[in-house]
């Protein structure tokens, strides 16, 4: 029933069937456990002749609903279904599916501009079951396919479009291509998009990781992940793990999710062209020395994001000049936009990677990506662009003051 309807209007859906005086919107189901008129209704539920819910950690009927939302975004106007699993957080999603995929004397593929916590989980988490991490540049497919030929332990590649907080694209489709060539597994975390900017699972890609915290919810209120799939058979095995791993959602955050997504259509198109608006005011200032936007024509991702993009998203960085003081001054300065370390709520942002995320990144190796000390992250949010602009005019100015 929900495929018929537009993107937007699933956004906006209840997702629920209509039972005459029942709740009209989502209700949350805060019970740990389901009962049974019978043992044999019991039995039934359990073997899964009939549909159920047998325990809270296993799935509920709140879950249940966010769940079939999501994967009706995903899989919208494609071929294919999508299925979907929500967790307790991003990282658990991602946790969860690279336990699920992984064994040891496998290796995963990934690049190094990735979100900070995913490097670390592959690095001191994944990495112990003697599964090698190896990081190269996703764009260079010549040398990927080198790469693939001498190592046949790569199982998994993972990565991220655009990437933090450098906002540089990769080809999907073409990774894609060459990763079934090769028979690899592709995943993609597309927290900063969500499938009303692009559909990865139509471009090739196995797997799909969100955290739902950022835009999905967009409201800053709730911790949430998503895994998305293609079949209901990889959808159960991924399902056993997050079962056992107890890393399932909980109902309040799957209900303030669910909250969130029905403004999601409306809300990315304010945020991603007041970040295109943002991102050509930055572009043209003279203190600013670049910007990361790929919705610029002058950003070396450009083609790319046309190519597989709706809109542009609403992250972006700049540098400004000056030194890191004058970065710290900026930050300080701005009234308006709000310093914090997430992304993707309805208010404007700001994020200073050299003093926060990567702060134990190694000085040269951050340089070499891309991160200077100058470097400033804004997710933009829905404010009226007008004042989101003054504030950080005022603030570039007082930063040289
Ligand atoms: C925030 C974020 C995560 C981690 O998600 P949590 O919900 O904080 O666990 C993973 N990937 C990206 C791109 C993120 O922005």
């Amino acid at each position: 029933m929900v495929k018929k309807n537009k993107i937007d209007s699933i956004c906006a859906s209840e997702n629920q069937e209509i039972k005459s005086g029942e709740s009209h919107v989502l209700p949350i189901h805060s019970s740990s456990a389901f009962s049974y008129e019978s043992i044999e209704d019991s039995i039934a539920v359990f073997t899964g002749e009939k549909s159920g819910f047998v325990y809270g950690r296993f799935g509920n009927p709140t879950i249940d609903s966010v769940e079939r939302k999501l994967a009706a975004l995903e899989s919208h106007s494609m071929e294919t279904s999508a299925y979907c699993i929500l967790t307790s957080s991003g990282m658990s999603a991602i946790s969860t599916l690279l336990l699920s995929l992984l064994s040891p004397g496998d290796a995963v593929m990934t690049q190094g501009n990735l979100y900070g916590g995913s490097t670390e989980l592959l690095n001191t988490i994944i990495s112990k079951n003697n599964i090698d991490i190896l990081l190269e540049d996703l764009t260079n497919l010549s040398k990927l396919e080198e790469i693939f030929k001498q190592n046949k332990n790569i199982k998994v590649i993972y990565f991220e479009s655009p990437s933090n907080p450098t906002l540089s694209c990769t080809d999907i489709e073409s990774l894609s291509k060459l990763s079934r060539k090769h028979g690899k597994i592709l995943v993609m975390d597309n927290t900063f998009s969500t499938a009303l900017i692009q559909q990865p699972l139509s471009l090739g890609v196995d797997y799909v990781i969100y955290s739902t915290t950022k835009f999905l919810n967009g409201h800053g209120n709730s911790i949430a992940g998503a895994i998305l799939c293609k079949t209901v058979e990889k959808r159960k095995r991924i399902w056993n793990y997050m079962k056992l791993l107890g890393t399932n959602c909980n109902a309040f955050d799957a209900w303030l999710l669910h909250n969130g997504l029905k403004t999601l259509a409306i809300r990315m198109e304010r945020h991603c062209s007041n970040a295109l608006s943002l991102a050509k005011y930055l572009e043209a200032h003279s203190k600013v020395k670049r910007v990361n936007y790929p919705g610029l024509e002058s950003n070396t991702s450009h083609d790319i994001a046309l190519k597989q993009m709706k809109m542009f998203g609403a992250v972006l960085s700049f540098e400004l000049e000056g030194t890191i003081e004058n970065a710290m001054k900026f930050m300080n300065a701005c009234v308006l936009c709000t310093i914090a370390s997430t992304l993707g709520n309805v208010d404007t942002l700001l994020l200073h990677p050299a003093t926060s995320s990567h702060l134990n990144v190694d000085k040269d190796i951050r340089i070499s990506q891309g991160i200077s000390d100058g470097l400033i992250r804004v997710s933009v949010g829905i404010e009226n662009i007008t004042d989101i602009i003054e504030d950080i005019d005022q603030a570039i100015e007082n930063a040289f003051k």
